[in-house]
């Protein structure tokens, strides 16, 4: 373990201090979306509009569904939830990568499902050959994540086709593209140019990233109506709250500012990314609002340079650090900290 600087954690003033650890995009949310939001709230004596049929009809428009082959939800984590619960019966698989979205491991506890974690290959990607490798009788579903967090790297169209084609018909796959809204690389498999071709594929989307909704919890699968079923009838019900619905429907028609906004944080992210690599570290191609320094053992240490500094990152000990591209002054901070980092790390490794 590296040593640095004798630093403590959680004492940064709040006024010169980031919160870079959860994708959650800085800005406040757009005047309109909260407007519909507050109006929606004055009513909270009742119980939210839980079939969602003008939203669900909305969302099955664009990916060219019906709105049966929607399914929302109060945050696509519930989701992932209901899914591995319906697919699999005590002693059953679900197959996962890593490092990957920290919520996969947990899913099954509820179902006695078993999780089988394949690491990532050495750029980061999905090591989709060892996936399909490790399918075996008991295999109920396979979850992918892309961009992947917390590495930030896609799954090509290309590599996804291949895959699909060696996995058995009956196992459920789950595209989990919470970050699907900042990818700029054309080669990435997109959810709903492939929807239509895998009737045993569900992707599943969120309003909590991109469209900065993540404190009213609401997003959504696509998918087959009959798999989409099994996952609502081992839902709570009346989870959702009409304000995350209203909250939505408010983003969808807001749709033109907040991709304005989704695009700086684009170019934000390349700009960090190619920062961070000039200094000396490992960051693949990030395709998410974060960006992945890959640090090995030393990953603990950097988390805990930034806080002490004000910055609160996600570190994932012995794999790396996730960053995300917060708010624009907090980017400045990132690099001299980085840059902080490594002149300690060359210091200590001069030393021996
Ligand atoms: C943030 C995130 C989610 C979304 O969570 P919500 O429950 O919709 O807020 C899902 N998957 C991944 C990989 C994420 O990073």
């Amino acid at each position: 373990m590296l040593s640095v600087p004798a630093y403590r954690q959680g004492i940064a003033a709040p006024e010169n201090g980031f919160k870079l650890s959860s994708n959650e995009i800085a800005l406040d949310p757009l005047p309109s979306v909260r407007e519909r939001v507050i109006a929606a709230a004055g009513g909270f004596n009742r119980y939210g509009d839980a079939g969602q049929l003008e939203l669900r009809t909305r969302l099955a428009a664009r990916f060219g569904v019906t709105p049966d082959e929607i399914h929302i939800a109060a945050g696509s984590v519930s989701i992932l939830y209901q899914l591995v619960a319906a697919a699999c019966a005590p002693g059953d698989e679900y197959i996962h990568a890593w490092p990957s979205f920290e919520a996969y491991p947990a899913l099954g506890l509820a179902s006695s499902a078993r999780a089988v974690a394949v690491p990532l290959r050495a750029d980061a990607t999905h090591d989709l050959e060892a996936m399909a490798d490790a399918v075996n009788e008991r295999t109920r579903a396979i979850l992918l994540c892309t961009p992947n967090n917390p590495t930030g790297a896609i799954i090509r169209r290309e590599e996804f086709d291949e895959f699909m084609r060696a996995v058995p018909r009956n196992v459920l796959v789950v595209l989990d593209e919470a970050y699907r809204e900042f990818i700029t690389d054309p080669s990435a498999v997109f959810g709903e140019e492939v929807i239509a071709h895998y009737p045993q594929l569900v992707i599943l989307r969120t309003f909590s990233k991109a469209y900065g909704l993540a404190g009213l919890r609401i997003g959504f699968a696509v998918g087959n109506s009959a798999i989409l079923g099994a996952a609502k009838s081992v839902s709570i019900p009346l989870s959702l709250t009409q304000m995350a619905g209203e909250g939505a429907l408010a983003s969808l028609d807001a749709e033109a500012e907040l991709f304005e906004r989704i695009t700086e944080i684009s170019v934000a992210r390349d700009q960090l990314a190619a920062q961070l690599r000039t200094l000396g570290f490992t960051v693949p191609e990030a395709q998410g609002n974060f960006v992945w320094l890959e640090l090995g053992q030393n990953a603990q240490a950097l988390a805990d340079f930034f806080a002490a500094e004000g910055l609160v990152t996600r570190a994932f000990p012995g794999f790396g650090v996730r960053i995300s591209v917060g708010e624009a002054e907090s980017i400045p901070r990132v690099i001299e900290l980085a840059s902080r980092f490594m002149s300690e790390l060359a210091r200590v490794a001069e030393e021996g």
